[in-house]
């Protein structure tokens, strides 16, 4: 019940928000062993308290991605501690720094729908999830969802004149429904899912009329142009735009909202931070954020609180001068000692660096060995079978190049000993092996929508960008097996989300296996991934009836036994792929602060040094 008061009351209510930590709990890089200053849930923790000071009336939110991401959380899964009845680290974390309530993401799904389950046992806080379902229902209200859809918060907060009021909140959350296509393996026939947005107009004002006060939506979704599809993947725009919610957490996209380099969309106010007039906040990736929208509430003549003003903002860590949380070091300090250890463990060796640095340019062993481990496996488990007749090729993508997971989000393993959290690094997925049966005009078009990371390229013009940063790394395949050249000058055939957009387009030629040209009707067995096999990138020709059972072997597991026994040296000799030549003609490339020690590597490009960009990529000249 709310009890009126002076007409003028008015009542502070700041909500604090974290979005895809990734289980980075610690401000600790395991892969490159060692601690970080940008990341980490023990930094953020440091922004909450000092944002609770400030304010006599908060509530803190996560918006989910928070059980999968690093050595920490593939520990976890691995150490069988969720099937013993431990309490997870990151649900132990939360408890620790007293979590209103919380969604689920997509990466909250990757280790299966048990190991989720069995994770969220302890939490000391709701979690909510609207439309993730067990079963789906004629309309949203006869959904069966996996978990409560919403939950109705009740605090007493306090207004400016000190006089308490008892408001209730109520949160609803939302994972993006691609979770089916992106692992389908694990969920196929367990979970459904529904829209985001039509879930959301369809449950909302129920919220409102069981006495919500207020609706705060957990939004585990990018801010994109406005898509009212059901299957949008940046879906918070549309949901900005459903009557009755007051603020919306967004994340997913591991973007940093309000902010001043957030491109222009329409409905959405990068600086004031909001979308169509209602405040929105997205707190960047593995904790490098805390987001917080302050509310100024007011009651009506009926006495109805009303959202009278709203403000939000984007606390980075980075650069805050804070100390880590020993409240959080403590609550996870065993587990994080635990993985420590795990991924120092020495698992084989390597006879020549592998990294990423270059990946995008050039071939890069990195690449390679990825590539290599998925043939052995897949050659292994199709013996005796007709499909072992049929040339097996090999796809792997490039998961660490830099873009949005700033200047050291690079592979960098030096030759010598390798250990596990080495491997880790070369393949960050906890994807499983999956083989498609393809043709070769279906493997020329594969590499095409690949081809969309770049750029078109003029030719004659100097220091064009190479890259299009809003294409994800982790979509660009390339296929070992095949050697090509790239034709930058031409327009992409698909756009980033693999779109066809230019049928007429063509970037890859001289296609060649073997040595000889690709016979557009011959058939082949593609290695990749679990993800890839479901489509997931646009590619197409990745359909349920191509794929040849070979198991579901995690990757890393695959590649963890290839270092173990082949120890990688000389990969990838003569290249699988170039550009072709444009003379008169560069661009400008940016990769990592360690790439120095590489660069002969590119030395065909004839690379120049440029000024290192503000978020600190070094950036090169390359000549075509
Ligand atoms: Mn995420
Ligand atoms: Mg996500």
């Amino acid at each position: 019940m709310t009890r009126t008061s002076a007409p003028d009351a008015r009542l502070p209510l700041r909500l604090l928000a974290t979005s895809d930590v990734h289980v980075h709990l610690l401000n600790y890089d395991y892969y490159a062993d060692r601690p970080a200053d940008d990341m980490g849930l023990s930094l953020t923790a440091t922004l909450i308290a000092e944002a609770r000071q400030e304010s006599r009336n908060s509530l803190l939110f996560d918006n989910g991605d928070f059980l999968q991401g690093n050595p920490l959380g593939d520990y976890i899964v691995h150490s069988g501690a969720m099937r013993a009845g431990h309490v997870h680290p990151a649900i132990r974390a939360m408890n620790r720094l007293g979590y209103d309530a919380a969604t689920l993401g997509n990466h909250e799904f990757n280790y299966g729908l048990d190991q989720l389950l069995d994770s969220l046992q302890g939490a000391e806080f709701p979690i909510v999830s609207a439309n993730v379902l067990r079963r789906l229902g004629a309309t949203p209200a006869q959904d069966e969802t996996l978990l409560p859809p919403h939950v109705l918060l009740e605090r007493e907060l306090r207004d400016d004149a000190g006089q308490i009021h008892r408001l209730k909140i109520a949160v609803i959350g939302f994972a993006p429904p691609q979770i089916l296509q992106w692992d389908r393996m694990l969920l196929q026939g367990r979970i459904e899912t529904r829209g985001i947005l039509e879930t959301a107009e369809a449950l909302v004002p129920q919220l409102r009329a069981a006495g919500a006060d207020l609706v705060v939506a957990l939004s585990h979704s990018g801010i994109g142009a406005m898509d009212r599809d059901s299957w949008a993947e940046n879906a918070t725009t549309a949901l900005a735009t459903v009557p009755g919610i007051d603020a919306i957490i967004a994340g997913h996209s591991h973007r940093v909202f309000p902010a001043p380099t957030f491109e222009e969309i329409e409905g959405v106010d990068p600086m004031a931070g909001t979308i169509f007039g209602k405040p929105v906040v997205m707190p960047g990736f593995n904790g490098s954020h805390l987001g917080v929208i302050d509310l100024d509430l007011r009651q009506d003549a009926q006495g109805r609180w009303q959202v009278a003003a709203a403000k939000a903002a984007a606390r980075a860590v980075q650069g805050a001068g804070i100390q880590p949380s020993a409240a959080v070091e403590r609550a996870v300090c065993l587990e994080h000692d635990a993985t420590v250890a795990f991924a120092r463990r020495t698992v084989g060796e390597t006879m020549i660096p592998l990294h990423s640095y270059f990946a995008l340019v050039n071939p890069a062993a990195a690449l390679r060995v990825v590539a290599e481990a998925q043939v052995r496996h897949v050659r292994k488990q199709l013996q005796g079978r007709p499909e072992a007749a049929l040339p097996l090729l090999s796809a792997a993508s490039p998961f660490k190049a830099g873009g949005r997971g700033g200047p050291r989000n690079f592979v960098d393993i030096p030759a010598g000993p390798m250990a596990l959290r080495h491997v880790a690094d070369l393949y960050i997925f906890p994807n499983t092996i999956a083989a498609l049966r393809l043709t070769g005009a279906e493997l020329a078009d594969w590499l095409e929508n690949s081809m969309g990371i770049y750029r078109q390229i003029q030719p004659g013009l100097a220091d064009q960008p190479l890259i299009d940063p809003e294409f994800p790394s982790y979509n660009h395949d390339r296929i070992l097996g095949l050697t090509f050249d790239i034709d930058l000058a031409s327009p992409a055939r698909y756009d980033r989300f693999g779109v066809l957009r230019d049928p007429a387009a063509q970037r890859v030629h001289n296609l060649r296996h073997n040595g000889q040209p690709l016979d557009p009707a011959a058939e082949f067995i593609l290695a990749t991934n679990s993800y890839r096999a479901a489509g997931c990138g646009g590619y197409t020709a990745a359909r349920p009836e191509r794929i040849v059972d070979v198991g579901r072997a995690p990757i890393r597991d695959i590649l963890l036994g290839f270092v173990r026994d082949t120890a990688p040296v000389a990969l990838w000799q003569g290249g699988s792929f170039g550009f072709l030549p444009m003379p008169g003609t560069s661009v400008q490339f940016e990769t990592g602060r360690d790439a120095l020690p590489y660069l002969d590597e590119i030395a065909h490009f004839t690379p120049e040094p440029l000024c290192p960009t503000d978020d600190g990529f070094l950036s090169f000249r390359l000549h075509l």
